[in-house]
């Protein structure tokens, strides 16, 4: 039998993978998780010699027991192709004295394509297996980066359409370009008289709507997310931390089995959970260095085993991480109290409460493979200056935090040997005005598009296609609606 999931609030209902992908979420509210963490079953010879999508195939089929081999290989190989403007898909980068991982090389720049452009084949995939037969139609809300990478990824997949809703008057003018100039015949992009909490509710009241999801049904439809959670977007997560151990080792920069640190900047804590979860694959990795911002709030949970939401909201420079709930926490918090769903779910009960939770100090001690720490918006402009000063390599924002927050590990344990890779989690060109503004004050009174040009000088890198597609993209796009009006729009743009 193949690898089972389960609810991390539940543990009595066993899912398949492909199962637990369509759902997305356990009808519990809680997240599945697999019975356990699969050994890697290949040599890291094997792997120094494997492409990316050779490593995706020997990791991702540990996991997603259900798929054929030809299913896992045909959704790998069309996410992983061109759309990436390298044929490494995540390079590595070295300057000073650590390896910067470059999530940053598809469609939206970001890294979160690395799972997004997977997500729509395993889903599609999923569902055919699953024996549904409707489109699979997504429903997203946004507050900018997200809608963007959603689109991107399902754009012209077939058998499924992609609905973004994002606020009107809420996101940045690139941001509501990017989307709006997004094509795809099973693409649409809507614009809400509201923020981004009322799109949200919006969207999840059509979730919950019975006879909408009837009438859907008669035409051969059916609802789905593309949500954080979902299992098919943290597995994809685990393939690259594969990827630059091997190469690492493959260049010489590292013995066999030699231990190797991994810093991410988190936010939703899925990108640090995957890390973590190759570790538990049996990947050397010696410390998971999670890097916050000023919402720091992961930090104080590693340094006090308390969980508290409570606090005010900071917008900061890295607005992917400007966060107070970090949902995927919730399979770590699983795992540390001995893969208790009764447990857990007490926990996840008191966050929704009162807003914080504390662990038991038997948990804590399993959190021994964590260090916490966070960079402040000062700190982060520093870093960015710095690193370009003395070497010339630009990092982003969201970078610059984990780069900071190295640092500050450096100086508390004195590991300073210990090779050490760096999830670079966006281009600079994403953040541009907060990029160049930390370079030098000077460039204040550019706008966006000069910047864009500068910044190309300086870092001597060609600016990146997602940027130079929105300089002279036609909008597709103005359709506005009330947040009551969504369920309308919806109908309509199924009907065409
Ligand atoms: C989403 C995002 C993060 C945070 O990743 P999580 O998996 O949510 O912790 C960091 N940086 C960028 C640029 C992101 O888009």
């Amino acid at each position: 039998m193949g690898l089972m999931y389960s609810s991390t609030r539940n543990g009595d209902k066993k899912f398949t993978a492909s199962q637990a992908i369509l759902k997305g979420l356990a009808d519990d509210g809680g997240l599945f998780v697999p019975e356990s963490i699969p050994a890697l079953d290949v040599t890291i010879d094997e792997l120094a010699k494997m492409s990316y999508q050779e490593t995706a195939y020997a990791v991702m089929k540990q996991f997603l027991t259900d798929f054929t081999e030809e299913e896992l290989k045909n959704c790998i190989n069309k996410a992983y192709d061109s759309k990436f403007d390298t044929e490494e898909i995540a390079p590595l980068v070295q300057a000073d004295g650590a390896y910067y991982l470059e999530l940053f090389h598809g469609p939206t720049i970001a890294f979160k394509d690395m799972a997004l452009s997977i997500l729509p084949h395993l889903l599609i995939t999923s569902a055919r297996k699953n024996n549904v037969k409707n489109d699979i139609v997504i429903l997203t809300a946004t507050s900018g980066d997200t809608g963007k990478a959603a689109l991107a990824g399902f754009a012209d997949v077939e058998g499924t359409k992609i609905i973004v809703f994002y606020p009107k008057h809420g996101v940045s003018p690139i941001q509501e370009k990017q989307m709006v100039t997004q094509k795809g015949a099973n693409t649409f992009v809507v614009g809400i008289n509201g923020n981004f909490d009322q799109a949200q509710t919006g969207v999840k009241q059509m979730f919950n709507d019975k006879a909408m999801a009837e009438e859907m049904d008669k035409e051969g439809y059916q609802f789905s997310s593309a949500n954080s959670i979902n299992i098919g977007r943290l597995v994809p997560q685990i393939v690259y931390y594969v990827y630059a151990y091997s190469r690492l080792y493959a260049n010489g920069a590292i013995a066999k089995d030699e231990k190797i640190n991994v810093v991410v900047p988190t936010g939703n804590f899925g990108n640090i959970l995957a890390a973590f979860y190759a570790k538990n694959m049996g990947l050397p990795i010696g410390k998971l260095i999670c890097a916050s911002n000023e919402n720091k709030v992961l930090y104080d949970f590693f340094s006090t085993g308390t969980y508290d939401k409570n606090r005010e909201f900071m917008l900061t420079s890295s607005p992917s991480m400007d966060i107070l709930i970090s949902s995927n926490l919730e399979r770590l918090i699983y795992r540390i109290a001995g893969n208790d769903a009764k447990k857990n779910a007490e926990f996840m009960k008191d966050l929704t409460t009162s807003g914080k939770y504390e662990i038991t100090d038997e948990m804590r001690t399993q959190l021994a493979d964590f260090y916490g720490n966070y960079t402040s918006e000062e700190e982060t402009a520093s870093v960015i200056k710095k690193l370009f000063e003395d070497t010339g390599y630009i990092i982003d924002t969201h970078t610059a935090v984990a780069a900071g927050v190295y640092e500050k590990y450096k100086k508390d344990t004195n590991d300073v040997d210990t090779k050490t890779v760096i999830a670079s989690t966006a281009s600079p060109f994403k953040f541009t005005r907060s990029v160049m503004d930390a370079i030098d004050h000077k460039y204040d009174s550019m706008t966006d598009f000069e910047l864009v040009d500068e910044l190309s000088k300086l870092g001597n890198v060609k600016v990146p296609q997602a940027i130079e597609e929105i300089r002279s993209a036609e909008v597709l796009y103005d359709t506005v609606c009330d947040v009551d009006e969504m369920p309308d729009v919806v109908r309509r743009f199924l009907k065409k």
